[in-house]
């Protein structure tokens, strides 16, 4: 690399691609951030997250989307029993979970040395693994609350739909009332009355008060209303 060169304004012919790369790399502000960037070690959450810590080893275990029971059963030992040296790999996934379009996994990882070299476990690392274990559990619990989280989001959606049903039963019963009222407040205006002479015929007083005239009982109104269909 030559520290004094300035990339030129068009690259020359003979210049291979690689080394205009390199120059501009270096010499490049923003490019040169970037280079800085990548070169920054992993922390151990990242680690685990690409499940690459080189101290560690990991699993995966896999079940039918939404009817997997065993989400929380680690991976087997030698004997088919789940291997409880196993812990969930929060890092990776969803807090060590996630589900797909047909299928859901579980991450698992442990100490490269958990199953080999656990009688020679000192205090520190018998401390730690608790801690481990402990963060585990945590890390279970905080699963399952998010499990529990997304199915009652679903059935939340089915009980917007018995609210809105009840709600829109609700507004019929109301509009019902309504229209109830309104006819009696009709029916009270067309009243039916009987003259004070020797007439032994019924008139309606609200249409006789606006024609003039007298409209026998009941009116066109009053029978309208009593053609209405009864539920
Ligand atoms: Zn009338």
């Amino acid at each position: 690399m030559n520290p004094n060169s300035t990339p030129p304004e068009g690259s020359s012919a003979r210049e291979s691609t690689s080394e205009a790369e390199e120059v501009h790399g270096v010499v490049g502000g923003e490019n040169g951030a970037q280079a800085g960037v990548q070169r920054l070690p992993l922390s151990e959450s990242e680690l685990h997250a690409r499940q690459a810590h080189p101290d560690w080893e990991y699993a995966t275990t896999e079940g039918p989307r939404k009817r997997w029971h065993d989400i929380d059963v680690p991976p087997a030992d030698e004997h088919g029993d789940p291997d409880p040296t196993w812990q969930r790999n929060t890092d990776a996934g969803r807090m060590g979970w996630e589900r797909f379009d047909y299928t859901e996994e579980s991450y698992w990882r442990r100490p490269k040395t958990a199953s080999a070299e656990q009688v020679e476990e000192t205090p520190l690392q018998a401390a730690r693994a608790s801690i481990d274990l402990r963060d585990a559990v945590i890390a279970q619990l905080k699963l399952r609350a998010e499990i529990a989280e997304a199915k009652a989001y679903e059935l939340d959606g089915a009980t917007n739909v018995a609210i809105r049903a009840i709600q829109l039963m609700q507004q019929a019963g109301a509009e019902r009332d309504a229209a109830e009222a309104a006819i009696a407040e009709v029916r009270s205006v067309h009243r039916q009355y009987r003259s004070a002479c020797d007439d032994a015929n019924d008139y309606c007083a609200h249409c006789n008060q606006i024609s003039g005239g007298w409209i026998p009982w009941p009116c066109p109104t009053i029978r309208a209303l009593d053609k209405q269909p009864t539920v």
